[in-house]
């Protein structure tokens, strides 16, 4: 019997990270006398970064800086941004950086700032030690709250501070919206008709994320059998996967071929491989012929 083997046309690479990833191959081939480093893993995804680590990227935390060769080295900023400290502390050892925070996250850090300028409270719906949420700590100073959870909410926001919420870029949007609803009737409790002076929300989170949430319900349901390819590190990558499994119990998560158990799949007709933001196209069509090979018979490349 034939299986149908289909890759899901939504997933793949957003954006955000075709920029960054452009950025490290140009800077790769523009400086071929120098080492390119990246400030931490330069997407959550260990294929992509095997790929690109084998074509010359090093990858290194910020304790590393002081080991750096600055006349002779190049230091790229991934999509995820950092604070201002570590561009400060690039420029105070002259180490050349080239800049690939997402357009997007980079925005989101301007309007932390502003508001914290402006005086207000400003909350993250997010992960304390996620990098993207640490360069948001790092535009307010780290004079921020950051929750992941209504109970997080009640026990840290300061209710009597003209209060603004953001979310992470890559958290879901329900938890989101039920929070922001529960902190908004909060302060209508507190402040009445003026509680909209008190508190706004500002729903960040990144819509290449959100936007795929339907596609992917209907992929999964369209198959027996879906694998959900991402790094176990992303992010996107668990919300994404748990919607998928919702959608169709029959969904496993796998981070390499190596998870995936070929002989239980002969008794499903479809299969659908699917994955986060940060998943390789490229990784999806070696599992898919790999799939193809072992079931229809197909050699692909
Ligand atoms: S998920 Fe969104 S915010 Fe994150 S890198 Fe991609 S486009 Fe940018």
């Amino acid at each position: 019997m034939i299986i149908d083997i289909d890759i899901d046309d939504s997933a793949g690479f957003c954006w955000g990270v075709v920029q960054t990833i452009d950025k490290v191959e140009n800077a790769l081939s523009e400086h071929k006398d120098k080492q390119v480093y990246v400030l931490g893993q330069i997407i959550h995804n260990p294929k992509e970064s095997e790929r690109l680590e084998e074509s010359g990227l090093k990858t290194i935390e910020h304790k590393d800086f002081e080991q750096i060769d600055a006349e002779n080295s190049v230091v790229i900023i991934r999509a995820h941004g950092e604070p201002p400290t570590t561009y400060s502390e690039a420029a105070d050892k002259n180490i050349s950086i080239i800049d690939a925070t997402c357009p997007l996250v980079r925005g989101l850090q301007n309007s932390v700032k502003k508001f914290y300028k402006d005086g207000w409270q400003v909350v993250i719906f997010g992960k304390v030690n996620h990098s993207e949420v640490i360069g948001l700590r790092g535009v307010c100073n780290d004079e921020c709250v950051v929750i992941k959870s209504e109970e997080e909410a009640f026990g840290k926001i300061d209710f009597s501070r003209k209060t603004v919420l953001f979310s992470q870029t890559t958290m879901d949007r329900p938890t989101f919206c039920k929070l922001s609803e529960k902190i908004k009737d909060k302060f209508a409790e507190i402040y009445s008709e003026r509680a909209k002076d008190y508190f706004v929300t500002r729903n960040s989170i990144c819509k290449f994320v959100s936007r795929r949430e339907d596609k992917l319900i209907s992929f999964a349901e369209s198959h027996d059998f879906v694998i959900f390819v991402a790094g176990k590190n992303s992010s996107n990558g668990k919300i994404l996967f748990d919607i998928s499994k919702k959608a169709n119990e029959n969904t496993i998560f796998i981070e390499d071929v190596d998870e995936v158990d070929f002989e239980s799949l002969a008794q499903y007709k479809s299969i659908g491989i699917t994955g986060a933001t940060s998943t390789p196209q490229w990784f999806m069509e070696h599992i898919k012929n790999l799939l193809s090979k072992k079931f229809n018979g197909i050699i692909g490349d």
